[in-house]
């Protein structure tokens, strides 16, 4: 069946203190009003994950890492390993985010090997994917997402494709408060869908697809009522409790 996912990902905020305050704030409000139906992830900094996971409730939520290194170990300075992730704590991970694609020269390929990596050790990975504003408004946003699905998700053996989430955040709504319409959301959900059921069969029907980009209270469930939009990747509103648990709570 498919999942109903919310998953904050806290990007570079929040010393260890306030992370690990942030997550028992947090924890308290998803045991206590949170939908029973929806898988809670957050994805704080590397530094917060192992205290983050012991404050939390693990049936209720999950930890993830916000990227993870393409090797499994070694003299890779500055790295940190998808078994890292686990030993620490963590069940899923974060790959492909559009600040790691454009900061840090993420391509396709890096990523295929990195979604790999992450499945060898029993992470799920949150594979996102998205246009810039350009592409977009060159009609070009189908073909950027098809070539970031295929190059990094078609390789994979089917057992493994079942285990991945997808987010689809366009690169122009991330953190700028603009949101894709509803209809612009489900249109390229459906999309992706479609692309996965080509080449996966009826395993896609069962992939969670996740929006992202400027999600807030207000505007998710709009978006999650959407047939093929199985949640979301929440950035700015994950930083505060009472607006993470109403965007848990708008299915
Ligand atoms: C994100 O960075 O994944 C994201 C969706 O950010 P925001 O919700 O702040 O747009």
């Amino acid at each position: 069946m498919r999942k109903k996912i919310v998953a904050g990902n806290w990007k570079m905020n929040k010393t260890f203190q306030e992370g690990v305050d942030l997550a028992i704030e947090l924890n308290k409000v998803v045991v206590e009003k949170g939908a029973k139906d929806v898988t809670v992830v957050v994805s704080p900094p590397f530094t917060h994950i192992a205290e983050v996971n012991k404050v939390v409730d693990n049936d209720r939520i999950s930890v993830a890492g916000q990227n993870c290194a393409t090797e499994t170990s070694g003299a890779y300075t500055g790295e940190i390993s998808a078994e890292m992730l686990w030993s620490s704590g963590a069940n899923y991970v974060i790959l492909g985010h559009s600040e790691r694609r454009t900061y840090y020269g993420e391509t396709n390929e890096l990523l295929n090997t990195k979604v790999k990596k992450a499945l060898e050790f029993n992470l799920i990975p949150i594979y996102c994917v998205g246009e810039v504003l350009e592409e977009r408004e060159a009609g070009k946003h189908f073909d950027v997402i098809k070539e970031q699905i295929e190059t990094v998700l078609f390789d994979l053996e089917i057992a493994d494709f079942e285990k991945v989430v997808v987010a689809y955040e366009p690169v122009w709504a991330i953190g700028t408060g603009k949101t894709a319409s509803s209809d612009q959301a489900q249109e390229v959900h459906k999309f992706i869908r479609t692309l996965l059921a080509d080449k996966f069969g009826a395993a896609a029907d069962n992939t969670s697809i996740l929006y992202g980009g400027s999600c807030n209270p207000k505007n998710a469930n709009e978006l999650f009522s959407n047939a093929d939009v199985d949640g979301g990747l929440i950035g700015g509103a994950s930083l505060k409790a009472e607006d993470f648990i109403q965007i848990i709570n708008a299915y």
